[in-house]
C-alpha cells in the first residue's frame, strides 16, 4: 500500500530557467493560434474586426508564424527533435483523410 504522503520525485531532466521560458512562451503561441482560428470561424474568413487593419487571414497567417519561430528556437534548444516533428507532420497528413467528414470541395 503507497503512504499518500511520500513526495512524488521526477526522475527527468526538468527544463532551466531559460528553457522554461521558451515554452511558456511557445505555448502562449499556440493559445494565439487558437484564437485567431476561432475569431476566422466565428467571424469569416477576410473580416476585418474594428480598430484592426488586417483580415483574419492575415492575423492567423502571423500567429502561426510567432508559433513556427517559438518551434525553431525550441529546436535550437534541444527540446524539439525536427526529426520528429516531420513524423509528426507525415503521420497527420496521412491520417487526416480518413478521419475528415468532409471533402475539399475547390480545387
Ligand atoms: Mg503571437
Amino acid at each position: 500500500m503507497s503512504d499518500k504522503t511520500e513526495k512524488f520525485t521526477a526522475f527527468g531532466t526538468i527544463p532551466d530557467a531559460y528553457q522554461s521560458e521558451l515554452l511558456t512562451i511557445a505555448g502562449e503561441e499556440c493559445n494565439e493560434v487558437a484564437v485567431r482560428i476561432s475569431k476566422m470561424q466565428r467571424f469569416g474568413i477576410d473580416e476585418v474586426e474594428p480598430g484592426q487593419l488586417n483580415t483574419n487571414a492575415a492575423r492567423l497567417s502571423m500567429e502561426i508564424g510567432n508559433l513556427q519561430c517559438m518551434i525553431d528556437e525550441l529546436v535550437d534548444e534541444g527540446l524539439v527533435d525536427r526529426e520528429w516533428v516531420s513524423i509528426g507532420y507525415h503521420e497527420k497528413a496521412d491520417k487526416l483523410p480518413r478521419f475528415m467528414r468532409n471533402t475539399k470541395v475547390r480545387s
